[in-house]
């Protein structure tokens, strides 16, 4: 589906959302619309957030919504009340040329009464969240006999939240005719449960892998000690001087002390968490939306309503206790088309979380060294050069100034007159970061300290891996993490520990535990990647130099793994989901 019109939408809406400026359907949208449109079936789709999803489910409802019934026919539920006034703003102006539609949003934390007035008006579609929907509909406010359309926005963070029981009524308050839609960034168990329990033989969409990350972000990490976390992070401000990005902290204290630091070393940011009023929140969050802040210091609980498209990056001050909420964290960047970077800042005993990550997004986690004094300033002295460059002045406004200014400034060489200028701003800089250390922690000190968990992770050692050549390389589309999802795909039951990968052309050399050898080799007897008949052997060879396929490939370096073991315990596993894992810390 190349453009709207294809999808057969009423030209109401066509106009509409022409006007907004969609050109293409997304992916999800390109799945969904026909969907709805064309059957009654439920739907499961795997989507995170930022893909579309709202125009996805909203513009076949509207298009096949009665108008003339003034009875609720479309229920939304989603986490949070600022997702219900987004998606109840995208449905208005999808809407807009629909003449007597209207749509109604309720949620807590606002007066009840409001809301009632707005639903008895009369609302085609509402859109809340489970607690004060559960409550409307207890004082029969809110009537769902009518209700042909159930849309389960970002279930898995309803249940993250704590709807569970909630979402359990409404769905069993709902006529069993209904269609039911369940959108969710994340498959746990609880929302495979739902789709079991309340749902009919639902169909099911992925967009990207599941668990995936985001496909335009990339992901670094540092590694440094505890003591200069925040060095560091100022550091990555510093040498990405348009930085518009979240910095998410465990814990509500942490949040104010890294925001209220960052405000006193003169960044432009602000700190969000739940000891601010919402009315405070809606104040910091609007800053951030008009980019009036650059830097966000958030907790995962607080930053949850905040819906931006372009971060350039997402800061991890702190690794999440559950990794899923590092994908939902890094999924905030990278959306709409536009590419980010979800960066870590970690300690030496963390590494092996960034393995566990590469696992779960099926991405390569780049190791990065904090930025040194030299490389900022060179950053930030360009960026001072460009908007010199760049300036726009009035000749009519700033030539009565000039003759006054030449004139104290003459006796400067035009060199020297741009090192005067340069230097009024970019002296701080320089100050600075004159006698800056390098916030790298040393490999001595990893060895020293990373013992035990080398001696865990048998890291480095390389006795126990067997080296299998594959004969599946990049020009079959292949990378270093597809590697390691066949492997695990083809021996779904075992853990095995992969190591360094040298993807070739046409071949790829692997590490795997050698205790598994057999399994391996068994595992892939008739298997293929797409056309190619899989082969893999048990290779003698060092590496590819000393290799007996007669010629020297170099691996490429971003598909060179170092000696990091990898453990690839099936690619489904998901990490052990702590209780309450989103709750905002003290
Ligand atoms: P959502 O996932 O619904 O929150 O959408 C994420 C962002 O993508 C929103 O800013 C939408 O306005 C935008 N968007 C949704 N569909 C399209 C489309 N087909 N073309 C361009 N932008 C879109």
């Amino acid at each position: 589906m190349d453009n709207f019109n294809e999808t057969g939408l009423n030209p109401e809406i066509l106009k509409a959302i022409a006007e907004i400026g969609f050109e293409k359907p997304t992916p999800v949208q390109e799945k969904t619309i026909p969907w709805l449109l064309e059957t009654n079936t439920d739907l499961v789709a795997l989507a995170q957030t930022g893909t579309g999803k709202t125009a996805a489910f909203g513009l076949p409802i509207l298009h096949k919504i009665n108008v003339k019934d003034n009875t609720p026919q479309a229920l939304v539920l989603c986490p949070t009340r600022e997702l219900a006034m987004q998606i109840t703003k995208d449905i208005s102006n999808f809407s807009k040329y629909i003449s007597g539609f209207s749509v109604v949003p309720v949620y807590g934390g606002a007066p009840i009464t409001g809301q009632m007035k707005d639903l008895k008006k009369g609302a085609h579609m509402v859109v809340g969240t489970p607690g004060r929907i559960l409550d409307l509909i207890k004082r029969k406010v809110l009537r769902l006999n009518k209700i042909g359309w159930l849309v389960l926005d970002e279930a898995d963070e309803m249940l993250n939240m704590g709807f569970k029981d909630d979402i359990d009524t409404i769905l069993a308050e709902t006529p069993s005719e209904r269609q039911t839609l369940l959108f969710s960034a994340t498959m746990p168990g609880e929302i495979e449960r739902i789709s079991k329990q309340y749902m009919n033989n639902p169909g099911k969409i992925e967009i990207g892998k599941r668990n995936a990350g985001a496909e335009n972000v990339s992901h670094e990490y540092f590694i440094v000690h505890a003591k200069d976390r925040y060095e560091t992070l100022k550091r990555l401000a510093d040498v990405n001087p348009d930085i518009y990005g979240i910095v998410f902290c465990r814990t509500r204290q942490e949040t104010k002390e890294v925001a209220d630091k960052l405000m006193q070393d003169g960044y432009n940011a602000d700190a969000l968490h739940g000891d601010l009023s919402q009315a405070q929140r809606d104040y910091v969050m609007n800053r951030f939306r008009l980019k009036h802040l650059q830097i966000l210091v958030a907790t995962d609980v607080a930053a949850r309503g905040l819906d931006v498209n372009d971060l350039t990056h997402v800061i991890n001050y702190d690794l999440p206790d559950d990794l899923e909420v590092y994908v939902h964290r890094s999924g905030r960047t990278g959306r709409a088309g536009k590419s980010g970077i979800s960066c870590s800042i970690i300690h030496m005993r963390e590494v092996g979380k960034m393995r566990e990550l590469e696992r779960i997004t099926r991405k390569n986690f780049e190791l990065k060294k904090v930025p040194g004094g030299r490389e900022i300033c060179e950053k930030q002295l360009f960026k001072l050069v460009d908007k010199v460059e760049k300036i726009q002045f009035d000749d009519n406004q700033i030539d009565s100034y000039l003759p006054v200014i030449f004139k104290k400034l003459e006796w400067l060489s035009r060199e020297d007159l741009i090192k005067h200028f340069v230097s009024v701003e970019f002296n701080r800089f320089l100050e600075y970061y004159k006698n800056a250390p390098d916030l790298n922690v040393r490999e001595k000190d990893t060895q020293g300290r990373g013992k035990g968990v080398q001696s865990k992770d048998r890291r480095f050692d390389k006795k126990h891996f067997s080296r299998f050549h594959i004969n599946v390389g990049s020009k079959h589309g292949i990378k270093a993490t597809g590697i390691i999802g066949i492997v695990n795909d083809h021996n779904p039951k075992l853990k095995i520990e992969i190591g360094k990968i040298e993807l070739m052309r046409n071949f790829t050399f692997f590490e795997a535990d050698k205790k598994y050898e057999q399994e391996i080799l068994q595992s892939f007897k008739n298997a293929n990647y797409g056309d190619v008949a899989i082969n893999v052997s048990v290779s003698k060879s060092e590496g590819p130099k000393f290799s007996t396929e007669g010629f020297a490939e170099r691996p490429k370096r971003s598909e060179k793994y170092g000696n990091r073991p990898r453990k690839t315990e099936g690619f489904g596993d998901k990490p052990k989901k702590k209780k309450n894992f989103y709750k905002e810390r003290n």
